[in-house]
């Protein structure tokens, strides 16, 4: 079965912390293809100086190559980006392969609490990966919780890179670079498109 690994997110902008993420994921899960899939309206938070939509997946486009693979799935579907109605799509698109939904620490620990989690639980395997120095405690135990209803999940201890958009997106405001955070054609994206200056 052709395993699948998808990875929403905001992506204002798309960086080097979520492709390492993503990297360790696929290696560890033996996965063919990562979707980064950048929401349209993101459903879990709030999201101050977001860049349009377009540019956000333009951005996934730029960092995408050999696994990974940027998606338009969300970006067209009108209202919030519900990550079970991504599922469901992709299951409708390929019933054959077998799905994993990649989050990282912030976004796992709130699971229970996104749209029709038990659709998530039944249509992909969950994964996570720590985003502090705390590493994987407080995820194998909710982990567990999750399992208890139903969940298959897979939880990884990849180191992870202190990176965020929002430091992204200050650093661009400062003047300040932002090589090493960012993919080179990511960063000249944008550069050439005056994204993130105010
Ligand atoms: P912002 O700083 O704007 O809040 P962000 O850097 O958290 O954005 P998102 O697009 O919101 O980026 O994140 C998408 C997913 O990637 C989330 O599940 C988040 O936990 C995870 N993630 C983001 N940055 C990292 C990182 N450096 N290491 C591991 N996981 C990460």
């Amino acid at each position: 079965m052709q395993k699948i690994a998808v990875f929403g997110g905001t992506f204002n902008p798309i960086h080097n912390g979520h492709l390492h993420l993503a990297a360790g994921f696929a290696k560890a899960l033996g996965a063919e293809k990562v979707l980064l899939i950048p929401a349209r309206v993101p459903p879990h938070k709030a999201a101050p100086d977001l860049a349009p939509a377009r540019d956000r997946l333009a951005m996934c486009r730029a960092a995408a190559g050999g696994v990974f693979e940027a998606s338009d799935l969300e970006i067209r579907r009108p209202g919030p980006s519900y990550t079970s109605n991504t599922l469901r799509e992709l299951k409708a698109l390929r019933p054959d392969a077998e799905l994993y939904l990649i989050t990282g620490e912030d976004m796992f620990l709130t699971l229970e609490q996104w749209h029709e989690p038990d659709v998530i639980f039944s249509l992909a395997t969950v994964c996570a990966a720590p985003r502090s120095e705390a590493g994987c405690g407080r995820l194998l135990e909710y982990a567990r919780a999750l399992r208890r209803r139903g969940a298959r999940t897979r939880v990884e201890n990849i180191a992870y890179l202190p990176i965020s958009s929002t430091g992204v997106r200050e650093a661009v405001r400062r003047g300040a670079g932002i090589a090493g955070l960012v993919p080179v054609p990511v960063e000249r994206y944008i550069r050439e498109h005056h994204l993130y200056l105010e």
